[in-house]
């Protein structure tokens, strides 16, 4: 494009106008957007030009804030928690994270060893960008959270990733992690109640694991907890729990799910103390530390009885039954009964190879673009997580709206043949 650009009171100067090089980082080119947010961005863009779109595709509790924790974030407003705090958090926050780590995990840390963030998915990034070095190897089961990966990638990792199936309810078994391991392997990362799948290790299988990991006392494990709380099976275990491998656990936890709180962006990590520092040095230059109110906030709900969130994790049971009962009824579909998080991950491969019309389904993309415009409901692909044989249905919706959906689920995939 051509512009004219003045030089000087007397005169224009004519000047080819110079191309900017948008040339973005290696690293950002090997980046993928995330498929969850490109999912919810899609049905957004329905939404908006009028079609009515269910959205089942984002991790987000559909409950407000407690009340007691907004009163916290006021409070905090009003004494003025408005400056710059220390990069790790507020010493009562840690304190109150070692206390609940005690409570709930039993697991013993100190106030140093405890690292708050802006989210866990900061705590995430935090921890793989200060332990692994470029070519280092990182486990990673799949189905595996969407982020793990490209993570692992940008700090130049190479990601592992061990294969389940629904007939194994999405577990890896010690054989299987131990034939993974090699000289390259830094680090192993899981979350436990699962998302996608919804599975939740019990203390005999995470021992198990442990006995293999144990043995290796280079391999870190990083042991995502943040659905810790919304978990159908009465009891709950922590990877750090277990002495002998506890200097090999990063345990990473956070306000999000338990107490609806996704927006205010506060996660945070129990680890040895080298970590943490590590973890506060990377931190001290990215963001200088969560948000201030947030922190407030968030000493309210770790400090809390965590039955204040029984409510909803009731609410969620409810709506998990329901949804299997739909599903089982289904011709095609095979289903698990995920223990955890608020998500469905049925095995959808039946329909795989079947026609609409003209339009062949291949595979789980095929088939979740099938669903946003025969169904109108919004889904996300087995494939983001490593699982293309499954979709990934969140149940953090009304009853009403999941009934619709899987109205209209059922209705779309009759239709295939
Ligand atoms: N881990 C898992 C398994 C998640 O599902 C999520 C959120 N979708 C996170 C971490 C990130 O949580 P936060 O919102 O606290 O960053």
């Amino acid at each position: 494009m051509n512009v004219y650009l003045k030089y000087s009171n007397d005169y224009f100067c004519r000047m080819e106008k110079m191309m900017v090089t948008k040339s973005v980082s290696h690293r950002i080119e090997n980046l993928s957007e995330s498929a969850t947010i490109a999912m919810a961005r899609k049905s957004r863009e329905l939404k908006s030009k009028g079609i009515d779109v269910i959205s089942l595709s984002l991790g987000e509790p559909d409950f407000n804030t407690p009340d007691f924790i907004k009163e916290a974030a006021f409070e905090g407003i009003n004494k003025n928690y408005s400056k710059y705090m220390p990069v790790n958090g507020y010493d009562d926050l840690r304190e109150a994270i070692v206390n609940k780590f005690k409570r709930d995990n039993k697991i013993s840390y100190s106030i140093n060893q405890i690292v708050v963030s802006t989210g866990a998915k900061q705590s995430i990034a935090n921890v793989v960008l200060s332990t692994i070095n470029p070519g280092d190897e990182v486990i990673i089961p799949a189905p595996y959270w969407v982020s793990y990966e490209q993570i692992v990638k940008m700090a130049d990792g190479v990601p592992v990733v061990l294969e389940t199936s629904i007939e194994d309810d999405f577990k890896i078994t010690p054989s299987k992690l131990e034939s993974a391991i090699n000289n390259k392997t830094k680090m192993i990362i899981y979350s436990s109640p699962c998302n996608p799948s919804g599975s939740v290790y019990q203390k005999n299988e995470l021992r198990a694991l442990a006995d293999v990991i144990v043995r290796f006392p280079q391999v870190l494990v990083l042991s995502d907890e943040i659905y810790e709380h919304i978990n159908f099976t009465g009891s709950y275990f922590s990877m750090a729990a277990f002495d002998d491998i506890y200097d090999q656990v990063i345990t990473v936890n956070g306000v999000s799910k338990a107490f609806a709180m996704t927006g205010w962006r506060l996660g945070y990590i129990g680890a040895p103390e080298w970590i943490a520092n590590a973890c506060t040095k990377i931190q001290g230059q990215f963001t200088s530390g969560a948000s201030s109110i947030s922190q407030r906030a968030a000493l309210a709900a770790v400090s809390a009885n965590p039955k204040v969130v029984s409510e909803m994790k009731a609410a969620f049971l409810e709506r998990r039954d329901f949804m299997i009962t739909k599903l089982k009824s289904i011709p095609g579909i095979k289903i698990n009964q995920p223990q955890g998080a608020f998500y469905v991950f049925p095995d959808v491969s039946n329909f795989f190879g079947k026609f609409h019309g003209k339009v062949k389904i291949n595979d789980a993309d095929d088939l979740c673009m099938y669903l946003l415009e025969e169904a109108r409901v919004a889904l996300v692909t087995g494939n983001a997580f490593g699982s293309p044989s499954c979709i990934r249905i969140s149940y953090a919706a009304s009853m009403n709206e999941l009934k619709e959906a899987m109205h209209r689920i059922a209705e779309a995939l009759s239709k295939l043949y």
